[in-house]
C-alpha cells in the first residue's frame, strides 16, 4: 500500500504520522526545519512548543482535562511525552519543551513506518492520501497551493477573536436586547447591548488606552509597536480596539461602538456608545463581544471589560486575540472526519484546520491520522461521538458558521447541552453539570473504541 504523506513535523503532524505507524500503515512526514525557518521555532525539533509550556488545566472535569483525558485514552503519543517531560505548574499540564520535544523526536525517528524527511512541501498531490498539518506559519508556497484547492478567499492569515461571556454573567437590568434599527434575523431582537453615557465612554476609551499589551512572540505581531510607526499590518477590517482607540477618542464611538438605530428602554433614549453581544450558540448560554478583538493582556481585558455597564460581573470564556495565524474556514471545506469535501484524501489537521491551541491540534491530528488510515485501508471513515471533546471540536470545525469563522479552543460550549432532565436536576450546580458532560463524553469515547477495535481499548 502506498505510504500516507504528512506535511508538517509540529504538534498535529507528529500525533498524525504516529497514528498511522501503530496502525502497521507506511507515512512519509515532511518537516521543512532546518532546511527552512520559521519566524517563531527556534529549533529543528519536531513537536517545538513556540510559546507557553502549559498544555492547560488538569483539573478534573473542565473541559481542557477532559480533550486530554480522550487523547490519553486514544494512546496520544504526544501527551505520553508530556506526561514525561511533566514539570510542576500546579492544576496545568505544564511540561519542559525541550524533554518533550526530544521524546517525540526519537519515537518519530525510531519508528521504522516513519520515514522522515527534512524538506519543504510545495504541493499537494491529489492522487495520494495526504494530511496537511503545516501550522498557523504554513510556508508561502504551499499556501499558495492550498488556495489553489480550497480557493485562495478561503484561506486566512490573520486570526481576529473576540471576548465571550458567559450569558449567566451579563447583568439583563442594563444590558437591553435590541437589533439595529429593529432589523434582525428572525423577528427577534438580535443583540444584547450595553449602554454607555459619555463620562463612562471617556473612562473606558483612557482605560483602554492605557493597558498593558501581549508581549509579541513574532516581529508580525508586534502591534503597538509597528502601530506609531506605520508598520501594522493590520487587516482594516477587523482592527484590535486599541489601534481604534489610538486613531481617535471618537473613533470607537463610530466603529464597533456606534449607537445608531439603538434606544436604551431604560432611558428612552439612544446611549452616547454601546457594545453590542451577539448570541455565540444556539443555547444561548454564552454571547462574543462584537467587533472586540483586542491585543490586550487577558487580566487586562477582565478589568477593562468589566467597566462595560452590564458586564460588571461578566465571566469570560474567551479573551479577544489577535497574531498571525494560517487556517481555513473549515466549516465551508471539511467534514466532521477532517477531510476535504472536494478531495475526500486530502486531511487538515492542527491550527490550519481552525482549531486553536496546542492540544487541539495534538487531538486534530490523532483524528486526521486515524481517519487516514481507516479510508487507506478502504474502510469508512467515521466521525468521532459527538458527545466527546475531540467529536466536538471536529463538529466545531466543520460544522460552525462559514461566514463568521473563528478558530477555537475547546470548551463546555462546543459540546452538546445535557438532555433535558439531567440539565434541570443540576441547573444550580455547573460543576455537577460538568461532571456530567465529562462522564457522558469518556462513556461515549470507550463504546466508540469498542466499536472500531481500538487495539488501547482494555
Ligand atoms: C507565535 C505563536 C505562539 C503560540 N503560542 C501558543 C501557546 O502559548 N499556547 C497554545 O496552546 N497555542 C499557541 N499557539 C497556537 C498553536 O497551538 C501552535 O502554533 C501549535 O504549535 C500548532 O500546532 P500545529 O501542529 O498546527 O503547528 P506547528 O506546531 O507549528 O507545526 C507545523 C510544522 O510545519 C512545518 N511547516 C510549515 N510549512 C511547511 C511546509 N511547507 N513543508 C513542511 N513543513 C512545513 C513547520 O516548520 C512546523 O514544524 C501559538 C502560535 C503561534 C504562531
Amino acid at each position: 500500500m502506498s505510504p500516507i504523506h504528512v506535511f508538517g513535523g509540529g504538534l498535529a503532524g507528529c500525533e498524525a504520522a504516529w497514528q498511522i505507524a501503530r496502525a502497521g500503515h507506511d507515512c512519509v512526514l515532511s518537516e521543512m526545519r532546518p532546511v527552512r525557518a520559521t519566524p517563531a521555532h527556534k529549533t529543528d525539533r519536531l513537536a517545538e512548543l513556540v510559546c507557553s509550556n502549559s498544555l492547560k488545566s488538569e483539573s478534573e472535569n473542565t473541559a481542557p482535562w477532559l480533550l486530554k483525558e480522550e487523547l490519553r485514552k486514544l494512546d496520544s503519543l504526544l501527551l505520553r511525552a508530556a506526561q514525561q517531560a511533566r514539570v510542576p505548574g500546579g492544576h496545568a499540564l505544564t511540561v519542559d519543551r525541550e524533554i518533550f520535544a526530544q521524546e517525540v523526536s526519537r519515537a518519530i525517528k525510531e519508528n521504522p513506518r516513519i520515514e522522515l524527511r527534512r524538506e519543504e512541501a510545495t504541493s499537494i498531490a491529489e492522487d495520494s492520501i495526504t494530511i496537511i498539518a503545516t501550522g498557523p506559519l504554513t510556508s508561502g508556497a504551499l499556501a499558495e497551493d492550498i488556495g489553489r484547492l480550497t480557493g485562495a478567499e478561503r484561506l486566512f492569515f490573520y486570526d481576529s477573536i473576540s471576548p465571550i461571556v458567559e450569558a449567566d454573567s451579563i447583568d439583563l437590568c442594563v444590558a437591553f436586547r435590541a437589533s439595529r434599527y429593529g432589523k434582525s434575523i428572525d423577528g427577534s431582537d438580535d443583540y444584547l447591548n450595553c449602554p454607555f453615557d459619555r463620562e463612562q465612554y471617556e473612562r473606558f476609551v483612557d482605560a483602554i488606552l492605557a493597558a498593558e499589551a501581549v508581549p509579541a512572540h513574532i516581529p508580525e505581531d508586534n502591534f503597538a509597536a509597528n502601530a506609531p510607526t506605520g508598520n501594522a499590518r493590520f487587516f482594516e477590517a477587523c482592527l484590535p480596539i486599541e489601534e481604534l482607540a489610538r486613531r481617535g477618542r471618537e473613533t470607537l464611538r463610530f466603529g464597533p461602538m456606534k449607537p445608531m438605530g439603538l434606544t436604551d428602554p431604560r432611558t428612552g433614549r439612544r446611549p452616547f456608545a454601546v457594545v453590542q453581544l451577539r448570541q455565540e450558540n444556539l443555547r444561548a448560554d454564552s454571547y462574543n463581544l462584537v467587533g472586540f478583538q483586542n491585543h490586550m493582556r487577558f487580566p487586562e481585558q477582565t478589568r477593562i471589560f468589566r467597566m462595560i455597564p452590564g458586564l460588571e460581573r461578566a465571566e469570560f470564556l474567551r479573551f479577544g486575540q489577535i497574531h498571525r495565524n494560517t487556517y481555513i474556514n473549515s466549516p465551508a471545506l471539511l467534514t466532521s472526519t477532517l477531510q476535504l469535501r472536494s478531495h475526500p484524501g486530502i486531511f487538515f489537521a492542527g491550527q490550519i484546520s481552525g482549531v486553536e491551541g496546542y492540544v487541539e491540534s495534538i487531538a486534530t491530528g490523532l483524528v486526521a491520522g486515524r481517519n487516514a488510515v481507516e479510508l487507506a485501508a478502504g474502510l469508512g471513515v467515521r466521525a468521532f461521538p459527538r458527545e466527546t471533546a475531540i467529536g466536538s471540536l471536529c463538529a466545531y470545525v466543520s460544522g460552525a458558521d462559514a461566514r463568521n469563522y473563528q478558530p477555537a479552543n475547546i470548551t463546555f460550549d462546543l459540546l452538546p447541552a445535557l438532555e433535558e432532565a439531567t440539565r434541570l436536576r443540576y441547573r444550580h450546580d455547573k460543576k455537577a453539570r460538568h461532571a456530567e458532560v465529562c462522564r457522558r463524553a469518556l462513556e461515549k469515547l470507550d463504546e466508540y473504541r469498542a466499536s472500531v477495535n481500538d487495539p488501547s481499548y482494555a
